[in-house]
């Protein structure tokens, strides 16, 4: 067959993961993105090995590494006696899975995606406004009043997708009882002992966590926190928070986390919502991806990771099945379904066992929830090897 027409939707962190992969394997797709300019939010992500090794395949590794930071660990401590918990080497995991967790400014984690595109693919300023599925072709419509037609569409345009909803109607995100405080500190300002030993540090307490870690080397320092609260809060990035608030979010902090908060002088808010674990992941010609498939709580490091993942296997099966897109697409869904599911359920769980943590006599058990070894199914998965084959998952 000729060459296939693919539109993404969504030139975010999935959306633009997916159309280096697609040119990798010398497929050329447009992306529409609705946005006048490619942008992240100011705010850290981190990334997991089996991700980092996916965005590797992808051809992406050089651009990757020149704007990651690399902690060699992660020091859990408690949030009001500031008693170490335990500590997450990454040195060892690194040499385990053979890449270690990456910490990025998302904006450089954007750009170096975007790196791996023509340029002239990425169309800004298009925001999908209408699609409609035919049985050649799919047609899309713009609110800046352009059309275009593609063979097959993929939405990638994030937790409130169009494309979704044009698929499925209205099963919105609820939320979820969680809600976010971030900040980010310039890292000079910061006395050296708050992040050590590794540079990142996490710190539990009841209800509640609370994360800080480097970024850009030592220049920054991304604050990221969780809680549990049934006060409705809005979602968005750039929702600005009052930081008076945020420290009343954080009761009798010990000296180094006191530290840190009274530093913060500008934060936003975020409230996480979730849809059900679903497998409405795209029907014909029209797929799925990252949080327009499968938005999850934070708590596994996955959103992301799991969009890399899906970018390099949508990738492969499109490339297998070059005469039938409609079957890669199939194919991407059955492969991919059943892990993303146990990794949701494991980000769920993994929050309970942080915020529960004060109120059991076994102290270790929460921090280790999300050491090495609780993480190596997740960590250890070779997209290079597994692509075409039903994944492993934890039973229950
Ligand atoms: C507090 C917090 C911390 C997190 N930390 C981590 C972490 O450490 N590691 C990790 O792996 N994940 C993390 N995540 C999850 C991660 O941020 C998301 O999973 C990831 O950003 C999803 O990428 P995406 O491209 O699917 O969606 P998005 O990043 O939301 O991108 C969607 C894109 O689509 C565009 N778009 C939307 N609608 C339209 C439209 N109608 N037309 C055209 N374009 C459109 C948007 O402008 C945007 O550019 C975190 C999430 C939160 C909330």
């Amino acid at each position: 067959m000729s060459q296939i027409r693919i539109a993404i939707v969504g030139g975010g962190l999935a959306g633009l993961a997916t159309a280096a992969a697609l040119c990798r394997i010398g497929t050329e797709a447009e992306v529409f993105e609705q946005s006048p300019a490619l942008g992240e939010i100011g705010a850290g992500v981190n990334v997991s090995p089996q991700a980092i090794n996916a965005l590797r395949a992808i051809g992406l590794g050089d651009k990757i590494a020149a704007v990651a930071n690399i902690a060699p660990g992660v020091l859990t401590r408690d949030m009001n006696t500031g008693a170490p918990l335990h500590y997450r080497d990454q040195t060892a995991a690194a040499a385990r899975f053979g890449a270690g967790p990456h910490s990025f400014h998302r904006a450089d984690l954007l750009q170096a995606l975007a790196s791996g595109v023509d340029p002239r693919s990425i169309h800004l300023d298009h925001r999908l406004i209408g699609l409609e599925e035919r049985t050649a072709c799919v047609e899309l419509a713009f609110a800046n009043g352009s059309r275009h037609e593609a063979d097959l569409v993929i939405g990638a345009d994030g937790i409130h997708s169009s494309v979704r909803h044009v698929l499925y109607g209205d099963d919105n995100p609820t939320y979820t009882g969680q809600m976010v405080w971030r900040a980010l500190l310039p890292g000079g300002e910061i006395p050296a002992d708050v992040l050590e030993p590794s540079g990142h540090v996490q710190w539990l307490g009841r209800g509640r966590h609370f994360f800080a870690y480097y970024l850009r080397g030592r220049d920054v320092v991304n604050i990221v926190t969780q809680e549990d609260t049934d006060k409705w809060v809005e979602e968005g990035w750039s929702i600005p928070g009052n930081p008076d608030d945020m420290r009343a979010s954080f009761p009798n902090p010990e000296p180094l986390l006191a530290t840190l908060l009274n530093r913060v002088g500008q934060c936003s808010k975020w409230g996480l919502f979730m849809r059900p674990l679903t497998d409405d992941w795209g029907r014909g010609r029209v797929a799925l991806i990252g949080d327009a498939a499968h938005a999850m709580l934070p708590n596994a490091g996955q959103g992301a990771s799991q969009s890399f993942e899906d970018a390099y296997i949508l990738a492969r099966w499109l490339a297998a099945e070059r005469n039938d897109p409609i079957q890669a697409l199939r194919n991407f869904r059955r492969i991919r379904i059943p892990r993303v599911h146990a990794v949701q359920r494991r980000s769920a769980a993994i929050v309970r066992a942080k915020h529960d943590y004060q109120q059991k006599s076994e102290k270790a058990a929460p921090a280790a929830v999300d050491a090495v070894d609780s993480m190596a199914w997740i960590w250890g998965y070779d997209v290079t090897a597994e692509w075409d084959k039903p994944p492993l998952v934890p039973v229950g």
